[in-house]
């Protein structure tokens, strides 16, 4: 039997309006959960309940949804890539950074499990999760209790870079396609996990990285499969400069004429497209091509705030009709922050602060985020949906004065307001602690193996650099 669990008389619910589509507030209410599905948003509750959490100071809201994520191999970069970028590459750290502090493969389980502890404690709920794959990924995703969709990376050609100036592309199609078919197997058993909360991604490295036959058969294996699919494209200027000279034309031009684009597909990142205004390219197509074509794009604009770069703009893509999500790629894995940063970058870059509202960016990283993986049953409270439930703290400091939460959570408070988190209608965290992971246990193995990848860069770097030589720190060191 079921057990059900009552939020009662909640101050705020994030409640869905199936009429207009949209979420709204809803005081005063009542939020009940039978097992992993949602029975009741509303007025007062009369049925018989095992468990009632009192809902006064609290605000109730639908879990996010990260669609954008490669939780392995992040963590170890933190402190080190946020002042990475290379001058030759347009600054993106991506061609030499990524190849000097890459993960061991025996760290990356830990690595991933610290990536999943920061995201249950700020509300998210569901992750598509790309990581080139490694051993014990499916324990380590399914133990955490998150809602994840395996997506292991693959492609036919690896970035190298012999100088630190000239990008060159190392190809192997038989690798490209055997990693391919070896995802599958690994989607196949994540498919297969006890949890029932893990499902897989088609996910493709890159238009840059992929041949146009390994691209074509990813697609298509995704509508076999019936799942999402998602690939890099417009992440960065040498990409964007290559797939032009490769192919005569930009990476979103050639997705549609191979008909490669559709509701089904997730564009990674799509900022350096024809419209940007650091490319002076002659068209204007792309953002209409994606969004005739009924495709979605996975917007992480705090990694590439760093490097001085935005997406322009988030209110125009989404005024064009693109299906605008978010994600966080690196660190931290904190998806209100990543909002806050979608927000205030959005209107910095269309130079209007009408260019987006707040509650555009709350759909993308519920509703939006849900129909990019093609499901209506995550993403929203009402009747019928999945029991990802996220219950906010009004009564800590950060998040008053209270007027309105959805504000002082994005703008102020973030992940220390979230409380109590439900996946599937299982407690995950409570009262700010994780109950399915050991979040001190990951972050003690994440600082041994960073250390390790400071250890190696000498030997990875073409000029034989140490870590600090090639990322110093902050502020001179000296011995006391
Ligand atoms: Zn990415």
């Amino acid at each position: 039997m079921a057990r059900t669990t009552c939020i009662r008389s909640a101050d705020w619910v994030v409640a869905w309006d199936a009429k207009s589509g949209r979420h709204k507030y809803l005081r005063g209410a009542d939020v009940v959960f039978s097992g992993d599905t949602i029975v009741h948003v509303g007025g007062r509750y009369v049925g018989a309940v095992d468990r009632e959490i009192d809902g006064a100071k609290l605000m109730v809201m639908p879990g996010l949804i990260n669609v954008h994520t490669h939780c392995a191999s992040m963590p170890v970069f933190k402190g080190v890539r946020e002042e990475l970028g290379n001058p030759r590459f347009y600054m993106s750290a991506l061609y030499d950074g990524w190849n000097l502090f890459y993960t061991e493969m025996d760290d990356r389980r830990w690595s991933a499990q610290y990536a999943y502890c920061e995201m249950l404690l700020s509300g998210t709920t569901t992750v598509v999760d790309m990581c080139y794959p490694f051993p014990g990924w499916i324990d380590a995703i399914g133990a955490s209790g998150i809602r994840g969709y395996v997506s292991p990376l693959y492609q036919s050609a690896r970035w190298q870079t012999e100088n630190g100036y000239r990008l060159d592309y190392v190809w192997s199609d038989d690798k490209g396609a055997g990693d391919f078919k070896k995802a599958m197997d690994l989607i196949d058993q994540a498919e297969r996990h006890n949890s029932g909360r893990l499902l897989g991604l088609v996910s493709p490295m890159a238009v840059d990285t992929c041949t146009a036959e390994l691209i074509r058969d990813s697609l298509a294996e995704a509508r076999r499969r019936k799942r999402p699919y998602q690939l890099h494209a417009g992440e960065a200027m040498m990409e964007f400069l290559e797939v032009t000279r490769r192919y005569g034309t930009t990476q979103i031009q050639w997705l549609a004429e191979h008909d490669l684009l559709g509701p089904d597909v997730i564009i990674g990142h799509g900022i350096f497209l024809d419209h940007h205004s650091w490319l002076h390219w002659s068209t204007r197509d792309d953002v209409r091509l994606l969004a005739e074509a009924g495709s979605s794009v996975s917007h992480c604009p705090v990694v590439f705030s760093r490097y001085g770069i935005t997406l322009e703009d988030f209110g125009a893509y989404q005024k064009a009709g693109v299906n605008m999500t978010l994600g966080t790629d690196t660190h931290p894995h904190n998806l209100l922050e990543e909002m806050r940063a979608a927000a205030t970058f959005g209107r910095v870059a269309a130079e209007n602060m009408f260019a987006l509202k707040t509650a555009d960016i709350f759909h993308a990283a519920t509703v939006n985020a849900a129909k990019a993986l093609g499901r209506d049953d995550i993403g929203a409270l009402a009747p019928g949906k999945k029991a990802d439930i996220v219950l906010v703290n009004l009564d800590d400091p950060s998040m008053q004065p209270v007027y309105d939460p959805i504000r002082c959570l994005i703008y102020t408070a973030a992940d220390r307001a979230v409380r109590d988190v439900f996946v599937d209608g299982e407690q995950v965290v409570e009262n700010r602690s994780l109950k399915t992971l050991d979040f001190a246990l990951a972050a003690r193995e994440v600082s041994r193996a960073q250390r390790s990848v400071m250890e190696k860069v000498p030997s990875r770097d073409h000029a034989k650099r140490t870590a600090e030589q090639v990322a110093p720190l902050t502020l001179p060191v000296e011995r006391a």
